[in-house]
């Protein structure tokens, strides 16, 4: 019989398991389940990911790019996702991203969905 034993890394947010500690540690950094990563913007109703165009001369010729981003319906504020404060791209393409501000953990404005539970639903029967 063989018998391997290994070292196993587990997230301490969502118990993905790796056995690399370098992925691991990598992926709790990104974990969606990792408190640092959340935005007040996350299931929000007001959140809209829109046609977005903006101009820039990085390669010395003026030219239209159209692409989108997350504008938040309350506020009209234009918005980047985490990814985007993660990898430093505002800052390494502040053409592109002049206008948005990346997504607040609070917000005033955040409306969420409402979850019914099973009570609700028979409830909503007896009514
Ligand atoms: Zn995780």
């Amino acid at each position: 019989m063989k018998i391997n034993e290994r070292i196993v890394y587990t997230c301490e947010y969502c118990n993905k398991h790796y056995f690399r500690k370098d992925f691991a540690a990598k992926h709790e950094k990104c974990c969606i389940k990792n408190p640092d990563n959340f935005k007040a913007c996350t299931n929000c109703l007001l959140l809209e990911y829109i046609d977005y165009k903006y101009y820039t001369d990085s390669y010395g010729i003026d030219s239209e790019v159209n692409t989108h981003c997350f504008r938040c319906k309350a506020t009209k504020q234009l918005m980047y996702p985490l990814l985007v404060e993660r990898k430093g791209y505002a800052e390494k393409y502040p053409d592109q991203f002049e206008e948005q501000i990346k997504m607040p953990k609070d917000c005033s404005n955040a409306l969420y969905p409402v979850s019914l539970t099973i009570e609700d639903l028979i409830l909503d029967i007896k009514l």
